[in-house]
């Protein structure tokens, strides 16, 4: 592996294919710290639920993304409050697509994406337009795919509050399918980039293979 200073790592991908796991994976293996940009467009919906705006209010959603405080580690911070687990919440699933679609919002949030970059030397970035839109620049582009019913599966076990696996499965997809018909930013692989299956491989095979692309 050759020097790392200024490392970017953009990964992309389906929504449950297990994005955030290789990310902080990779991360940790070559000593970077990792962001998942998904929390934040999570944050800005939340933060829309508490304030009684509408999904479809476009002018709304942008205020609240440009000037909440917003802090995305282990734990999220909206506005000083531990909001870590409120993010991954029924009603934050069915709305954030809906929040993530509008421009407004997502120049908001992609500035304050880069600006995170900025200060760090290197980094692992996961989302839905990290290697399109936010980091073209990025030394190696991912973008990551699974099975739909393993996806459900995966999800359903790591939460209690789920209804089934099937119905996890079929919401994941909704997702999905408002993410790549969207305008603005829609999710799709970046010229280049390379498609990981992750479906029948463990996190430990995806990290020696990413790593051996380095
Ligand atoms: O990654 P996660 O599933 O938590 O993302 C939640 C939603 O946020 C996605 O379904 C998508 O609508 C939006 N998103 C986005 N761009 C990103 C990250 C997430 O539009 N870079």
């Amino acid at each position: 592996m050759s020097d790392r200073a200024g490392l970017v790592i953009a990964i992309d991908g389906i929504a449950g294919a297990g994005k955030s796991t290789l990310a902080a994976a990779l991360a940790e293996r070559l000593g970077l710290e990792y962001l998942d940009t998904g929390a934040m467009y999570r944050a800005v919906a939340l933060a829309a639920v508490q304030r009684g705006v509408s999904p479809s209010d476009g002018p709304g959603l942008s205020e609240i993304a440009a000037t909440i405080s917003l802090e995305v580690g282990k734990r999220v911070l909206l506005d000083g409050r531990d909001v870590t687990g409120a993010i991954r919440s029924a009603e934050v699933d069915a709305t954030v697509s809906e929040v993530a679609a509008h421009p407004g919002v997502r120049e908001a949030l992609v500035e304050r994406q880069r600006q995170w970059a900025a200060v760090r030397d290197g980094a692992v970035v996961e989302g839905r337009d990290m290697a399109t839109v936010v980091f073209p620049d990025a030394q190696l582009k991912l973008f990551l795919v699974a099975d739909l019913q393993v996806r459900g599966e995966r999800r359903f076990a790591q939460s209690a509050a789920e209804p089934a696996p099937g119905a996890v499965a079929a919401a994941l997809a909704r997702r999905d399918e408002y993410d790549s018909n969207r305008q603005a930013a829609p999710l799709r692989p970046a010229p280049g980039a390379k498609v990981l299956d992750t479906t029948n491989a463990s996190v430990a095979e995806l990290v020696d293979q990413v790593l051996g692309w380095l």
